[in-house]
C-alpha cells in the first residue's frame, strides 16, 4: 500500500457538508488501486478564528507541509457579517498566504458544460453544447500582491494597489499553459490589456518567446473586455486561457455561469512540484448550510483533479468524473440544478445522497 497524506481544510458554513462527499468519493476511488489515503484534519478560516483568534494558525501550516496534497473547502462568512474580525480577514489572512507559502503560482479552472444540464445554462444551448475549457491564472503575484498604499494627497484619500509581474513569474505559467495545451486541443489564447497596462505588455512579450519552443500549439491575443464578451457569445472557440491573477479571478467565476450552477467546478493550485491545493471555487454559501442541499460535486471533482495532477493516477480521475456525468445522465439533480416542472422530483437529491450515487 502506498500511503497519502491529505491534509483537509473542511471550509465554513457549506464545507463541512460538502467535504465529507468528496472524502467518501476519495475513499470508494482508493479501493480500486493500491493507494491508501491518512486524512489529516487542519484548521483554518472562520473556524480556526473562534479558537486561536487567527485564520492560518501556524500549527495549520506546519502540519500542512507534512502532507502531500491539501482538500480545501471553502472559507469565509455570510455579507452581513463581513466587517467583524472573524470574517472580514479570511481571504487576506488566509486562503492568500496559504498559496502564497506553498509557491502556488498556478491555478486551474476548468469549465465544461455538460450536455444533460445544456436547459440550466443562462446561455443559449447551441452556443454552450460543448464547452471545454481550461483557465490557467497566475496566483501568487500581480496586483493582488503588489504594493497597496493608503495616503492623503491634497485633503483627499488616495489608495492604491500596484500590477507588477516579472518576466520569470510570467514565463513559469506561460509554460504551464502550452503544456496543457499540448494534451488538449493546442490552442492558448493569452488574455491581457496590452492597449493600456504596461505589465499586460510584458505578458505579450514573454508569451510569445515562450511560444518560439511550441510550435504545435497556437497562441491568440485578446484584450480582456473582449475575452470577457466572448466568453458568451462564443465559448467553444476557446480551449487554454492564460492569463493574469485579477483578469483569471473574474474571468473564470465568468466562465463557470456558461455550465448553469457554481455548484459544479473544481480548481486545481500548483507550484513546480506534485503538492497542490484543490478547492471549490465557489464561496461558502452561508444561506443554504446545515440543510444538506449544497451540491457536493464541485469538492467530488476537487479530488479527482487531486489524483491527476498530485498522484498522477489519470485513469483513476477519469472514472470518478466519468460517475459525475453519468449521475447527471441518469437525472439526478442536487437542489441547485434542479428545474420545477421539468426534472423527477423522486430524483432530487441531499448533499449526501447525491455523493452517495456518485
Ligand atoms: P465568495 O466571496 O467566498 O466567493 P460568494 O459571495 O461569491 O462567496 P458563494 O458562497 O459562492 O458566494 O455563493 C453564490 C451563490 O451560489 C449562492 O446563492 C449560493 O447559495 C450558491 N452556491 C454556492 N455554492 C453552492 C453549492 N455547492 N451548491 C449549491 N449552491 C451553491
Ligand atoms: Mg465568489
Amino acid at each position: 500500500m502506498d500511503m497519502k497524506r491529505i491534509g483537509v481544510l473542511e471550509g465554513d458554513y457549506i464545507g463541512p457538508e460538502i467535504m465529507k462527499e468528496a472524502l467518501r468519493v476519495l475513499r470508494a476511488a482508493g479501493e480500486h488501486t493500491q493507494l491508501a489515503f491518512d486524512i489529516v484534519p487542519l484548521e483554518a478560516g472562520g473556524q480556526a478564528y473562534d479558537k486561536y483568534g487567527c485564520h492560518l494558525p501556524a500549527s495549520t501550516l506546519r502540519l500542512a507541509e507534512t502532507c502531500d496534497a491539501l482538500l480545501k473547502g471553502p472559507f469565509g462568512g455570510p455579507p452581513e457579517a463581513l466587517a467583524s474580525p472573524k470574517w472580514s480577514g479570511v481571504e487576506q489572512e488566509a486562503i492568500l498566504p496559504l498559496r502564497q507559502h506553498f509557491g502556488l503560482y498556478t491555478n486551474l479552472r476548468e469549465t465544461k458544460v455538460f450536455d444533460s444540464l445544456l436547459d440550466l445554462s443562462p446561455v443559449k444551448g447551441h452556443v454552450v453544447k460543448g464547452v471545454d475549457l481550461l483557465i490557467v491564472r497566475e496566483l501568487i503575484s500581480g496586483i493582488y500582491f503588489g504594493e497597496k498604499q493608503a495616503r492623503v494627497v491634497e485633503g483627499e484619500r488616495v489608495y492604491s494597489d500596484v500590477e507588477a509581474y516579472a518576466e520569470s513569474e510570467i514565463r513559469r505559467i506561460a509554460i504551464r499553459a502550452f503544456e496543457y495545451a499540448k494534451s488538449r486541443r493546442n490552442k492558448v489564447t493569452l488574455v491581457a490589456k496590452s492597449n493600456v497596462l504596461k505589465s499586460s505588455v510584458l505578458w505579450r512579450e514573454v508569451v510569445a518567446e515562450t511560444a518560439a519552443s511550441y510550435s504545435e500549439v497556437d497562441l491568440d491575443y485578446m484584450h480582456v473586455d473582449n475575452a470577457a464578451m466572448q466568453l458568451i457569445i462564443n465559448p467553444r472557440q476557446f480551449d487554454v486561457i492564460l492569463t493574469s491573477n485579477l483578469f483569471g479571478d473574474i474571468l473564470s467565476d465568468e466562465a463557470s455561469v456558461l455550465s448553469g450552477s457554481i455548484g459544479l467546478f473544481p480548481s486545481a493550485s500548483l507550484g513546480d512540484g506534485p503538492f497542490g491545493l484543490y478547492e471549490p471555487i465557489h464561496g461558502s454559501a452561508p444561506g443554504i448550510a446545515g440543510r444538506q442541499i449544497a451540491n457536493p460535486i464541485s469538492a467530488i471533482l476537487c479530488a479527482a483533479l487531486m489524483l491527476r495532477y498530485t498522484f498522477g493516477e489519470e485513469a483513476l480521475a477519469v472514472r470518478i468524473e466519468h460517475a459525475v456525468r453519468r449521475t447527471l445522465e441518469l437525472g439526478y439533480r442536487t437542489r441547485d440544478l434542479f428545474r420545477e416542472g421539468a426534472d423527477d422530483p423522486a430524483k432530487l437529491l441531499g448533499t449526501a445522497q447525491m455523493g452517495e450515487a456518485i
